[in-house]
């Protein structure tokens, strides 16, 4: 057997550690600092939270166990990894390993899991972070880091990046802090960032000459994620950073930057790195593909680079040949919903509506809707464009809104929503705990059948204390969903359950959703632009189709098939599915089989 010599990484996550609230049983129980005269693990100096030494702990597991607030991870990894460290935050805290190797010519997709060091690549990557080689008490300069790296890409890039010859430009991930930091209006912020002259024709690319007059603090998600891209692109730039471009967006949206970073960024000469988490669209943005795997919040192992097609199926696989490493106990199967409606239909409809019109006096905008029903236990998604009636057509549904014609015959008396945009602000009370508190005692009650089917599932548990003010992006959309399921209701209504949330959160929201509106013999309406999920949590949907802003129809409640069909029909575009794991793949515009499936009407392949 051969003998692999390890090293201990032991995180101790500060937002969670507070010693001043427990018995510090992580420093009683350890058996270091009880039988010897060393310590492994005593508090910090300020008291603020423990500290634990590397080097003398034994990795016995014992403190990770005690720590009432799950505040302390220990990790073995392989001693020969060590010499591949880029970067460490400080003691006790996220460790990097390698990086995403920097190539003209291709665009470089980056998936993993949340806090497995996307963003911290990126920081490093365009220079915001200097790299510390783990080194954070002596960080190395830049010669040395330089050194470091010989024989790679990135000896390369380091070396321009410390000469200065690196400018970047980054797209946030959350798009919300922007309304904090920017004032002024879309057009004099994008004329000042244009540096490439291209403001028009970024402008007609994108779509976003209607919001050009507009303040930031006006704009909705969507329209603030287009301004930032449209402002990256703009900038003349050596290397581009795009951390999850498609949040906010529908899908002709998700494609048309997509399009817009192909035409209006030369990957010849410029280097391009796109992190995202809907991987039909990252299948379609990249040439090639990085997974970081490792353990979120603890440590993170940069891939090498994969070809598109294999590196999203090795992730959904869950092994890494290359690395001969596996990543994930179980592949990730967005399995098709295949659920017969009428097995549903036995029961009396919880929801039924003729068909519809509404027409707003002041904007003009028209709605028509065709008949339809939603039954007890259903999950209806609703696929279609931003601006074309989605909400008006919810609102109808919740009586809200009068129709001008038709009626809602079977109507709900009380309906939950997640809203699409996320931010603190939307929860009425300060932490975790009490916004579930408010929404369902029951959520708090492990012995309970929703703490266990939603709060557990989401991880919720372990965050109880944390106030939503510190809470990340995806933290917060999780909690979100969690407030809005556990609230008594007849109708949920979830816009965009998957912004800000990973593959493997997205599977599991998915999954809770299918679970908790099952179970309460409720009815869930699911806005959602990524397709592979959305064929994943609805067993039906309502297709939206007409001009944004102007006019939109909505059809009755038809199967993913046959939905997905009429999207991709009214945007040109034809999908496959990939033989191997059954995700759905864009054609390429004009390719063989685009012609083919145009030819015979088959816009969504799904068998
Ligand atoms: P991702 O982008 O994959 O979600 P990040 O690179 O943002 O992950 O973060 C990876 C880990 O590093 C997370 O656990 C995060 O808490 C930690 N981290 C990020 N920034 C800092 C920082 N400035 N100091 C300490 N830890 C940090
Ligand atoms: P979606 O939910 O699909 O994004 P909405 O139903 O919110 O679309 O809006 C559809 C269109 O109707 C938009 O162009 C919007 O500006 C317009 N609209 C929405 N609410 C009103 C209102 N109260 N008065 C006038 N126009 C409205
Ligand atoms: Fe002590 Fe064991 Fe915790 Fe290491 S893992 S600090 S040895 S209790």
């Amino acid at each position: 057997m051969v003998n692999v010599s390890m090293v201990r990484i032991a995180v101790i996550d500060r937002e969670y550690c507070k010693p001043s609230k427990c018995n510090i049983e992580c420093i009683r129980f350890c058996p270091i600092n009880r039988t010897r005269h060393k310590k492994a693990i005593e508090l910090s100096s300020d008291s603020k939270h423990a500290i634990i030494y590397e080097d003398i702990c034994i990795g016995c597991g014992i403190c990770v166990k005690k720590c009432p607030y799950n505040a302390i991870f220990i990790v073995n990894i392989p001693d020969e990894l060590e010499k591949n460290v880029v970067h460490r935050y400080g003691e006790n805290m996220f460790k990097l390993y390698n990086l995403p190797i920097p190539r003209l010519g291709s665009i470089m997709g980056i998936i993993g899991r949340n806090g497995s060091g996307k963003t911290t690549s990126i920081k490093i990557l365009s220079g915001l972070i200097k790299p510390n080689l783990g080194r954070y008490n002596d960080p190395p300069d830049w010669d040395e880091i330089i050194r470091t790296f010989r024989g790679t890409e990135l000896q390369t890039y380091f070396k321009k990046l410390a000469e200065g010859k690196i400018k970047s430009a980054v797209k946030i991930q959350y798009v919300e802090l922007v309304k904090r930091k920017l004032r002024g209006r879309v057009n004099d912020l994008l004329e000042k960032v244009d540096e490439r002259g291209l403001l028009r024709e970024v402008v007609d690319k994108l779509a976003i000459k209607k919001i050009l007059d507009r303040k930031v603090q006006e704009l909705s998600g969507g329209e603030l994620q287009k301004f930032l891209i449209a402002a990256v692109i703009l900038k003349d730039a050596d290397a581009y950073f795009f951390d999850e471009p498609c949040s906010y967006l529908d899908v002709r949206e998700r494609l048309r930057i997509a399009e817009a970073i192909r035409e209006f960024i030369d990957v010849s000469k410029k280097y391009v790195f796109v992190v995202e988490h809907d991987l039909m669209i990252l299948d379609y943005i990249s040439d090639n593909i990085t997974i970081i795997y490792g353990e979120p919040g603890v440590y993170g192992i940069v891939s090498k680079p994969y070809g598109v097609r294999a590196g999203i199926n090795n992730y959904l696989e869950g092994y890494l040949p290359a690395e001969n490493m596996r990543i994930r106990k179980e592949p990730i199967v967005f399995r098709i919903q295949v659920e017969d409606r009428e097995i549903l239909k036995k029961e009396f409809p919880i929801l039924k509506w003729s068909k519809l019109i509404k027409t707003y006096k002041t904007s003009g905008f028209k709605l028509m809707v065709d008949e339809g029903e939603a039954y007890p236990g259903e999950v209806l998604g609703i696929i279609g464009p931003n601006g074309i009636g989605k909400t008006t057509f919810i609102k109808i549904l919740a009586g809200i809104l009068k129709p001008d014609e038709g009626e809602v015959l079977v109507s709900v008396e009380k309906i939950s929503v997640k809203p699409q945009e996320l931010s603190p602000k939307i929860f009425s009370e300060e932490t975790v705990a009490s916004n579930l508190r408010r929404a369902s005692p029951d959520t708090l009650n492990p012995t309970t059948w929703i703490y266990n089917e939603l709060v557990r599932k989401l991880g919720l548990n372990k965050m109880f204390d944390r106030y939503v003010e510190d809470l990340s992006g995806g933290e917060l959309q999780k909690l979100a969903v969690a407030v809005s399921l556990a609230k008594p209701a007849d109708l949920y209504l979830l816009d965009e359950p998957s912004a800000y949330l990973d593959v493997e959160e997205r599977l599991s929201v998915a999954k809770v959703i299918r679970r908790i509106i099952e179970e309460k013999k409720k009815t869930a309406l699911v806005v959602e632009h990524d397709l592979m999920l959305q064929n994943y949590i609805s067993s039906s949907v309502i297709v939206f189709t007409g001009t944004s802003g102007v006019s939109g129809h909505a059809s009755k409640p038809m199967s993913n098939k046959e939905g997905f069909n009429i999207l991709l029909r009214e945007l040109g575009v034809t999908v496959r599915r990939d033989p191997q794991t059954g995700r759905p793949r864009v054609n390429k515009s004009g390719s063989y089989l685009d012609r083919q499936q145009k030819a015979m009407g088959q816009y969504y392949m799904q068998d």
